[in-house]
């Protein structure tokens, strides 16, 4: 365990879950500005193993271009890895996993294993109608992963990422016949996981269906309020 001015500090393991759409990545981010802990995107990891041509990359990919998820054993191992180095140490920010009972309990015994353990499980909602609407005019600049929206957080100016100039682009499943299928995906084999943590006594459910600054209002509150 760490320490800060001779105290140890408790490291911190936040999972966000809700449906494809739901705000996951765009509040991920803005936490983190406040939290310093890395952003673990399963997504992200498999799209950057696409990116790089890997046998990992081009096996998830066949998955998610149906929108179906990534068998669990690849997903386990490749997430599992990345929390086993050292900047995860003091916890980590997981989005987009667990996604699965299967996943569930791997995480916690990867995280037990080093007496680690899950502090607080935010679940964003959003009606699926929302969720079609918001993913399908999602954009995103493939240098630094900013996430925009045509209507609700456009960029200043279209097509263009306002950090770095990068042209935006529109992810491949984000094609309405994909989203629904995710969705559907979502709702019998992730949703599960929100009876899970709430037998657990920690998942706090956030209203996802509000401005994205009131969104990451609530989402501050529900994770300070965990001591975990
Ligand atoms: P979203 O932004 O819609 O929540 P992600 O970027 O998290 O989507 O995931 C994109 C795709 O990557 C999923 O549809 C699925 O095919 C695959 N994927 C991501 N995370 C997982 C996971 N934990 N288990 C299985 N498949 C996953
Ligand atoms: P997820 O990671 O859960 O799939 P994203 O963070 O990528 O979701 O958000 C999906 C889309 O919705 C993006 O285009 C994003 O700009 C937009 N978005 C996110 N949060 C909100 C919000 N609270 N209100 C309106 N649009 C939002």
């Amino acid at each position: 365990m760490e320490e800060k001015q001779g105290k140890p500090v408790e490291p911190k393991y936040v999972v966000l879950l809700g449906p494809p759409g739901a705000g996951k990545g765009t509040q991920a981010a803005r936490l983190r500005e406040n939290m310093d802990l890395p952003h673990i995107a399963s997504g992200d990891l498999f799209r950057e193993h696409l990116k790089n041509k890997t046998d990992l990359g081009l096996k998830a990919n066949a998955f998610m271009e149906r929108g179906e998820l990534v068998p669990d054993d690849v997903t386990i191992a490749m997430v599992v890895d990345r929390l086993s180095r050292p900047d995860c140490v003091r916890g980590a920010l997981l989005d987009g996993f667990p996604r699965t009972i299967a996943q569930a309990e791997a995480l916690d015994r990867a995280l037990a294993g080093d007496g680690r353990k899950i502090g607080v499980v935010p679940c964003i909602t959003v009606p699926d109608e929302v969720l079609v609407e918001r993913l399908s005019d999602r954009w995103l600049c493939p240098i630094c992963g900013e996430l925009y929206h045509v209507l609700f957080s456009p960029p200043r100016q279209p097509g263009v990422c306002d950090n770095d100039g990068g042209e935006l682009y529109q992810r491949d499943d984000d094609k309405p016949e994909t989203v629904r299928n995710r969705l559907a995906v979502y709702w019998e084999q992730t949703s599960p996981l929100i009876d899970h943590y709430t037998r657990r006594g920690i998942l706090v459910e956030i209203n996802g269906d509000q401005p994205i600054d009131m969104v990451q209002a609530d989402l501050r509150a529900a994770v300070a309020g965990n001591p975990g």
